[in-house]
């Protein structure tokens, strides 16, 4: 019989939701949780290392469901990936990877990447070359002809030619497809509350997608864009910037998932022109913000599914502060304990990933990080974590 290691004393957020339990240990074994101790509970027999966390508060590792893990988040990451060479590309995505995975996200989903290297990366990371949370990719981004990303997407316009686009990326092997429903933030020229794709272009996609057994997700910021979105059958819409009752109603009869991701335009006013952002950018940010944080709070006082999402990668939305979207939720109004579960068992379940990853349970992944403090009373300790452990190992 192998050795486990048994971590005790700590208090413990599992990511169900359920109420912090004090005085709890944890047994590891081969990268899984074999079991939660309660106090009382007697230790397995066989050969053990106990690590003492006394005073410490564990909790799941962080799920990031928006991730631009190519992207540098300086003020014009998008003149960057133009300049240089896809193998400069890929080093920074490998030193994103580790800084995202040290941060205490242990798993997340990217929403765009560059010539296909976020397939790469993710090869490299399965062949254990390099270290990083485990992670989705979706390839290249779908968008119209001068849509939003098209900087770094497949430009697609017609129903016919929307479809193969979306067979492009399922045969590149991507593992979620990602969808330009409405223009953005920072593509100069285009408008966040139009719509782009029209439903039946999207509808195209989605059927392709789930055809192959593959999620969605559509960027999203316009009302009449989320609409189509969501009629056309998307799983979450990335942003929902602009939010009205009525969709609000389609996303929960739907199951859609909302992931905020508001720490994207409120980096980009907080650093404004001044850190080298395209003024463009700023003055949009400027315009949507207060629409995208009144969004969030309807959303999530009807019950909208939520789940955590920063768009890592955008202006000085860093790699390793997907903390930050935790703190503006709730500072938006979001109870702490629902910041948590949305950025371990909810984005979990909206990868589809949640039989194994997201909560602290007999059989998931020993994925977690140690705090000095309980963040349900202090979000930004989560800024600071003292340890990570991917599968067992401490990654710091
Ligand atoms: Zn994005």
């Amino acid at each position: 019989m192998s050795e486990y290691v048994y971590y005790e004393g700590f208090t413990l957020i599992d990511g169900t939701g359920s109420q912090p339990y004090h005085n709890a240990g944890m047994i590891v074994e081969d990268g899984t949780v074999k079991k939660v101790v309660k106090e009382g509970d007697a230790l397995p027999e066989g050969k053990h290392r106990v690590v003492d966390l006394a005073g410490k508060t564990v909790m799941p590792g962080l799920i990031n469901s928006h991730v631009h893990i190519i992207m540098e988040p300086i003020g014009n990451p998008f003149s960057l990936l133009e300049k240089e060479s896809d193998v400069k590309t890929a080093m920074r995505g490998v030193v994103n990877l580790q800084k995202t995975l040290r941060s205490g996200v242990t798993y997340f989903r990217d929403l765009g990447g560059h010539n296909y290297i976020d397939l790469e990366l993710k090869k490299c990371l399965s062949e254990g070359m390099i270290e990083g949370p485990d992670f989705l990719v979706s390839g290249k981004v779908i968008t119209m002809t001068g849509g939003h990303g098209h900087q770094m997407g497949r430009e697609c316009d017609g129903v016919s030619e929307v479809r193969k686009a979306a067979r492009e990326q399922l045969k590149a092997g991507v593992d979620v497809v990602k969808i330009m429903a409405t223009g953005g933030v920072m593509t100069p020229g285009v408008e966040p509350g139009s719509p782009q794709l029209t439903r039946e272009e999207m509808q195209a996609a989605v059927e392709e997608a789930n055809k192959a057994g593959r999620k969605t997700a559509t960027h999203a910021q316009g009302t009449t864009g989320i609409k189509n979105a969501v009629l056309a059958g998307i799983d979450s819409v990335e942003h929902g910037i602009f939010l009205d009752d009525e969709v609000i109603e389609m996303m929960i009869e739907r199951d859609v998932y909302l992931v905020p991701t508001l720490v994207a335009p409120y980096f980009i006013v907080e650093y404004g022109v001044e850190g080298g952002i395209p003024e463009y950018a700023v003055e949009k940010s400027k315009r949507v913000m207060e629409s995208h944080f009144d969004s969030f709070r309807k959303a999530y006082k009807a019950g909208v599914k939520i789940a955590m999402g920063t768009d890592a990668g955008t202006p000085f939305n860093m790699h390793e502060r997907a903390a930050c979207e935790l703190k503006l939720m709730v500072e938006a109004g979001a109870n702490p304990m629902d910041a948590i579960v949305y950025s371990t068992k909810a984005a979990a379940q909206l990868l589809g990933v949640d039989a194994s990853h997201g909560t602290l349970e007999e059989g998931k992944a020993a994925d977690f990080i140690v705090l000095k403090e309980d963040p349900l009373k202090n979000m930004s300790i989560l800024l600071d974590a003292e340890q990570v452990y991917k599968a067992g190992k401490p990654v710091k």
